[in-house]
């Protein structure tokens, strides 16, 4: 070759290049792609991050691994596609810009107004998104940006607005009111999953409405027994049998209450008093006796957490607040009898952290549970779960498979309206008592949108067929375009930790939008931990930005280092040295190129990666069955998505076969043109899905094609067992030297002797003498014999099958030394021995076999004696 490798790899001069041409190269659309017609569909949406923040290690991680997916199959002649967004994640992207703007400003959103705040909101969001996108491409990542959407475009709005109304007309989605988890600070509903519950120590307290209530209830929050309208009792508890069905009316610290004793089955006993208040707005468990009693609803806090009006002094308290005043006056009026303390769960916000206030609110709803008629009578969940109990989608790992079911069977009805000014607004209009639901607004005066907007996962939840082109791609309840193409998709590859959040949204919107599930299987990554473990985050300054490792190390070493040694559902831990030691087999691997690329002809430089060359020597056999065999065992694992261990079997292959054996051996035997064009040619095809840009970068210094398009060959060589065992019997031999020499302190550059004796091996070793002498085992001469004798002054080595000696490695003076001290013991043992055997009474008295021992001994002294003996003449 002419052309000269630089001596290090830069990735840093490289990597923005080499992107470059990829994606002027168009091969990152599938559309562009050289395959048959009937080529077989690989499809991965990404997960759209949240345009919240630039992105983290844990993303960089998702690029990594599902860009070896994708990159793999495309260099297998699949119709690959790979299609980025990014998340508008409405309620996160406004607390982020409000907080911003409160800081900078000391203004609040309702400063501003809704207009101004959205423009801000807006000014955040494309900025942020444009840091997103050169992140991922800074990754190496082959995602089709020709596609690119995200989740509050003008398309994605056209589909959550037919969605929507599409669900309405079903009666899947209706309006209700119902107690919800608001969240006094986000000022916002929260789904159930989006409540987090804290182990706290709370107060309960067990006191008497009054002093003409016959008993006493128990409860943690005394602020909402002002809304209390019944106390439910166990209809078996004989303490209150009595009670049942009557009502009192109370004077509750200053408030008159209605109270109705009610039975419900529900009421622990043994907890508190066994009796409980009920207050049908400000809890779930109570609203539903409400409904099921037809108790008065009673509204008692407000949505900034305040105490409404009509409650006398405590009206416009906080609740804390309301709460001490109630326990003062309770206790003032001798009406409190216990106060205990108890660990119960706080419910909070995911976002803010802030205590969640159960309120009746009126929503929009999904209903889980209400007959759909195109699933003939099924309901949503019923056909999620169908879809996973058929296998239809499958979970990697399985036990996701359980939690994803279990977590659909109690799934309650999902809250989609939101009380933000960011995100997808509702396509409900109102005018007075009417209701108009559908894509625009009704013709007519005084229509009024509705002032919410819909759950963040609303849309993300329609992400695999949103931004395949439905709804227009699905005309009369067909498939056409790319939603045909590409739908369902293969994989979904995310955190398990957004497994009940979203992935089972988007199970049930498909099946609803176009009766099919999103995609075949579920991959689970788990989280990035930094190096001890703990989670990374910004306020504890352990986060890493990946453009501050790529800047340093390159991309392709943060890949690899993020896909060795992580395996599915598990967290892993990130660490710069684990960067760093892959950067350095990155290193290997462009030393390995340079050596080949150096010494290669023009002819073995072109030469076709899809034939195997001549074989010549056993060495070349055995390099190639271990080709093939990597090879296999790397399919088998990348199609099993155990992607470390297809890593680490290529890396043991790189690094120890080939660089450490065969090029040495290479180096003796010489000639290998053809071979050596190969074996660097398939290992840079079987590297190219985990670091793409090193292998490509090598490959465009002897071939024009692109690496990325390259197809794998069928197979890359023969099995051949009986180079294997040869090469395996070289090594040995090879080993058993060097370490002999290391174990004798023999001087490396020392040339000492060896002689091997072996009747089985003595043809083959006879041929492998310049192999044997040449790798830093530092021969001057190697004699092999079919058969003879240990030769004398010799190192005898251990080895199987065979006898191995080293000569000439003995040093003489030490040599004497050692001789005189032996045989200095030697005499003495001698002496003592035969002193024992001349003495009349041992021999009489120690059993004979003892005796005979003991004879034995002296003789074998006696013959060492000897050989010392001639030893030291010898020198
Ligand atoms: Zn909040």
């Amino acid at each position: 070759m002419k052309k000269e490798m630089e001596k290090v790899y830069n990735p840093q001069d490289c990597e923005d290049k080499i992107y470059q041409k990829w994606e002027n190269s168009g091969f990152f659309n599938p559309d562009n792609l050289d395959l048959a017609p009937e080529a077989e569909n690989y499809t991965i949406i990404l997960p759209p991050p949240n345009i919240t923040a630039k992105l983290h290690i844990g993303h960089s991680a998702m690029l990594a691994l599902e860009d070896l997916m994708i990159r793999y199959r495309r260099m297998n002649g699949y119709r690959t596609l790979w299609l980025p967004g990014t998340d508008h994640a409405a309620i996160a992207t406004q607390n982020v810009v409000e907080k911003k703007i409160f800081t900078a400003t000391g203004k609040t959103r309702h400063d501003l107004g809704k207009e101004k705040f959205l423009s801000e909101v807006w000014d955040f969001v494309n900025n942020t998104q444009a840091t997103i996108l050169n992140q991922a491409k800074k990754m190496g990542s082959s995602l089709d940006w020709s596609r690119l959407a995200f989740t509050l475009d003008e398309k994605r709005q056209q589909a959550v607005r037919k969605m929507f109304v599409d669900m309405y007309n079903e009666g899947v989605i209706y309006r209700g009111e119902r107690i919800v988890n608001w969240c006094p600070s986000c000022h916002s509903t929260l789904s159930d999953d989006e409540v987090e519950y804290h182990e706290q120590e709370a107060n309960l307290y067990t006191f008497k409405y009054s002093a003409n209530f016959p008993f006493a209830i128990s409860t943690t929050r005394p602020e909402t027994k002002l809304g209390d309208t019944a106390v439910a009792v166990n209809p078996k508890d004989e303490r209150y049998a009595k009670y049942i069905g009557q009502e009192f009316t109370v004077n509750f610290c200053g408030q008159e209450l209605k109270i109705k004793i009610i039975a419900d089955r529900k009421v622990e006993m043994d907890f508190g008093t066994g009796a409980l208040g009920v207050t049908p707005a400000h809890s779930m468990v109570d609203w539903q006796m409400a409904l099921e009693e037809n108790l008065p609803i009673i509204k008692v806090i407000d949505e900034d957490g305040k105490i409404y009006d009509g409650f006398g002094d405590y009206s416009g308290l906080s609740v804390l607040e309301a709460r001490e005043k109630i326990v003062s006056r309770l206790r003032e009026n001798g009406l409190m009898i216990k106060e205990e303390t108890f660990s119960n769960n706080l419910s909070t916000c995911y976002r803010c952290d802030s205590p969640i206030e159960p309120l009746p609110s009126k929503q929009w709803f999904i209903g889980v549970d209400r007959p759909v008629a195109k699933f003939n009578g099924k309901t949503l969940k019923e056909k999620a779960l169908e879809a996973y109990q058929k296998g239809e989608i499958t979970f990697l790992p399985d036990r996701f498979g359980k939690s994803f079911e279990s977590w659909m069977n109690n799934l309650r009805d999902w809250c989609i309206s939101r009380q933000i000014w960011f995100g997808h607004e509702i396509p409900v209009w109102y005018r007075g008592e009417d209701i108009f639901v559908g894509d625009e607004k009704p013709a007519g005066e005084g229509w009024i949108q509705d002032a919410d907007t819909l759950d963040t996962w609303f849309s993300s939840g329609m992400w695999t067929f949103s931004t395949l082109g439905w709804p227009e791609n699905f005309p009369n309840g067909k498939k056409i375009g790319d939603l045909e193409r590409f739908h369902p998709t293969q994989v979904l590859e995310t955190g398990y930790e957004i497994l009940t959040l979203w992935v089972s949204r988007m199970v049930m919107m498909s099946l609803f939008a176009i009766g099919e599930i999103p995609f075949e299987q579920v991959y689970l990554h788990g989280t990035i931990l930094d190096a001890k473990g703990k989670k990374m985050s910004k306020s504890k300054g352990n986060g890493v930005d990946p453009l501050d490792v790529i800047n340093i190390y390159g991309a392709d070493a943060l890949r690899l280092s993020l896909l060795m040694g992580s395996t599915p559902g598990n967290d892993s831990k990130y660490s710069e040295e684990r960067v760093e030691s892959k950067r350095n087999f990155i290193n290997k691997l462009w030393n390995i190129s340079r050596f080949i690329l150096g010494g290669l002809s023009e002819e073995a430089a072109s030469q076709d990666v899809y034939k195997i060359p001549e074989l010549k020597t056993s060495a070349d056999k055995w390099i190639i069955s271990e080709l093939n065999q990597t090879a296999n065992f790397v399919r088998e694992k990348l199609n099993d998505s155990s992607f470390s261990l297809a890593a680490e079997e290529l890396y043991d292959f790189t690094w120890n076969k080939l660089a450490d054996w065969y090029l040495e051996i290479a180096k003796v035997e010489k000639n290998k043109d053809e071979i050596l064009s190969y074996l660097l040619k398939s290992v840079l095809i079987l590297w190219h899905p985990f670091i793409p840009y090193v292998t490509e970068e090598i490959w465009s210094q002897f071939n024009d094609d692109l690496l990325m398009v390259k197809q794998w060959p069928e197979n890359f060589g023969e099995n051949n067992s009986e180079a294997v065992a040869q090469q395996a019997l070289i090594q040995e031999i090879i080993i058993a030297i060097r370490n002999a020499r290391s174990e004798n302190k023999i001087e490396p550059a020392k040339k000492i002797e060896a002689q091997i004796i072996s009747s089985e091996y003595f043809d083959f070793l006879n041929s492998q003498q310049e192999v044997i002498k040449n790798l830093k085992t530092s021969l001057a001469n190697l004699i092999i014999l079919p058969a003879g004798e240990k030769p004398e002054k010799a190192i005898a080595l251990t080895a199987e099958k065979m006898e191995i000696y080293l000569l000439g490695a003995i040093d003489e003076e030490k040599e004497k030394i050692r001789l005189t001290k032996e045989k200095e013991n030697l005499l003495k043992m001698i002496e003592l021995l035969s002193g024992r055997l001349e003495n009349k009474e041992f021999i009489e008295k120690a059993p004979a076999t003892l005796v005979n021992k003991e004879k034995e001994r002296l003789e074998t002294m006696r013959l060492e004696l000897e050989k010392i003996n001639k030893l030291q003449e010898a020198l």
